[in-house]
């Protein structure tokens, strides 16, 4: 099963071993991963736990048997499969080119048939998936974190016994209300087209600060920027759980699909990895969505108007590389580019930026211990860079790191906010 693939004809990769050819993007199935445990170190569980079982390696055997041997697993491979964050930084280790996320939403998918999901997951994928509802908790939750209740809640033992601990602990005010449909381009600023913006599900209102920074940025670049009201969730978390993802995305492309724009702009690169996935479709709208799709730092930086002067600053700031920009959209160095629009930022890659910070999706919330002992090796790393900024182009992995957090600790931003500071 585990044969070692002919490389006679092949190429060479980043690393100096050599690739397999052949015709168009070439995704091997499970079954042929060579076992040479090249992708083993990259793997923050591996990290963690330092056995065989939890390492990409393994996982991809375990997945070998539920889709190319169709036979059942133990509770022991599915647990070790279940502990995967799915940042596919395995995928980039790879002389093989596994592509390790498709394989593992496939397993997923077939396995999530004979599993039953708890009523706090299912009630998570419906508020996901359901917009109006989802906006109708938040005056509750708002009310809540303003009312004192917390510290009683807390200490009453109620929210363990319910699980909800740990999703409690990561509770912020959120944004209340939408944004509006669409923000022309000011009078200071010449035309030059229209985009639209993707606003997500939890960032639309966890992360308002940044989608307004977009939004100015764009406007101030010459783009109106137009919000639709029917989008939504990218459907990243439903993939991760093996839910189908297909109405989520058959909705977002509609919902784009109808507006006259140049581009589709994301903010959270996590969103992005998935929205990216969409053209995957074989459908002429699902290919116009991937052909429209754009992440902010590489519009911003492809678009800048040569007389777009930013206000100098001399911070240190250092960049933290989320998974879903390192390992699927790789196009990291951009926000290193863009940043450089500021005149005297010192900029840095934050040290160990290959490892995952234990957000993971929804992991952080299934899986609070493994998550929590990531989050703090990269809190450590963030504390040791010196840096008086740092910034992530991930929504996710900034609100978890940003959770909790000691009161002397950095917060970390989006790298647009610092740019939108400075118009
Ligand atoms: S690096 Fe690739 S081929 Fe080697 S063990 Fe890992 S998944 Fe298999
Ligand atoms: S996706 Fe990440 S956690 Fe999962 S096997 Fe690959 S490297 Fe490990």
């Amino acid at each position: 099963m585990f044969d070692i693939m002919d490389f006679s004809q092949g190429m060479t990769g980043d690393n100096g071993m050599e690739l397999p050819t052949g015709g168009g993007p070439y995704i091997p199935d499970a079954g042929e991963c060579m076992r040479c445990g090249m992708c083993v170190s990259s793997c923050p569980t591996f990290r963690l736990f330092q056995t065989e079982a939890e390492t990409p390696r393994q996982r991809i055997r375990t997945i070998s048997k539920v889709l190319v041997e169709d036979v059942a697993i133990s509770e022991e491979e599915h647990e070790h499969l279940d502990n995967c964050l799915q940042c596919r930084a395995c995928e980039t280790a790879c002389p093989s080119r596994m592509n390790y996320g498709t394989l593992f939403d496939q397993a997923r998918e077939k396995l999530s048939q004979s599993v039953s999901r708890s009523w706090l997951a299912k009630l998570a994928l419906f508020l996901i998936e359901h917009k109006r509802r989802r906006r109708l908790l938040l005056p509750l939750l708002s009310l809540y974190l303003r009312s004192g209740l917390r510290k009683p809640l807390r200490a009453s033992g109620l929210l363990k016994k319910l699980k909800l601990a740990s999703a409690e602990n990561l509770l912020s005010e959120p944004a209340l209300g939408g944004l509006a449909g669409i923000y022309p381009v000011g009078r200071r600023a010449r035309r030059r087209g229209r985009v639209a913006l993707f606003t997500g599900c939890l960032a639309e209102h966890f992360d308002r600060a940044t989608q307004r920074a977009a939004i100015k940025l764009l406007n101030a670049i010459g783009y109106e920027v137009v919000v639709p009201e029917n989008q939504g969730c990218c459907g990243a978390i439903h993939q991760h759980h093996g839910c189908s993802a297909q109405t989520l995305k058959d909705k977002n492309i509609a919902a784009f699909y109808e507006l006259e724009v140049e581009a589709i702009i994301y903010v959270a690169s996590g969103c992005g990895a998935m929205l990216s996935e969409y053209q995957g479709d074989d459908t002429e709208t699902a290919g116009w969505f991937g052909r429209s799709l754009q992440d902010i730092n590489q519009f911003l930086l492809a678009h800048w108007p040569d007389d777009l002067q930013l206000a100098a600053s001399n911070l240190n700031v250092a960049v933290h590389e989320p998974c879903s920009q390192r390992n699927v959209l790789k196009n990291g160095q951009s926000v290193h580019a863009l940043l450089r629009k500021i005149p005297g930022l010192n900029i840095e890659a934050l040290p160990d930026n290959q490892l995952c910070c234990g957000a993971g999706g929804s992991y952080m919330l299934t899986h609070p211990d493994n998550a929590q002992q990531l989050r703090h090796a990269k809190r450590q790393a963030i504390e040791g860079s010196g840096a008086d900024v740092v910034v992530s182009s991930n929504f996710s992995c900034a609100f978890y790191l940003n959770a909790e957090r000691a009161e002397t600790a950095r917060k970390l931003v989006h790298p647009i906010r610092l740019l939108a500071d400075r118009l």
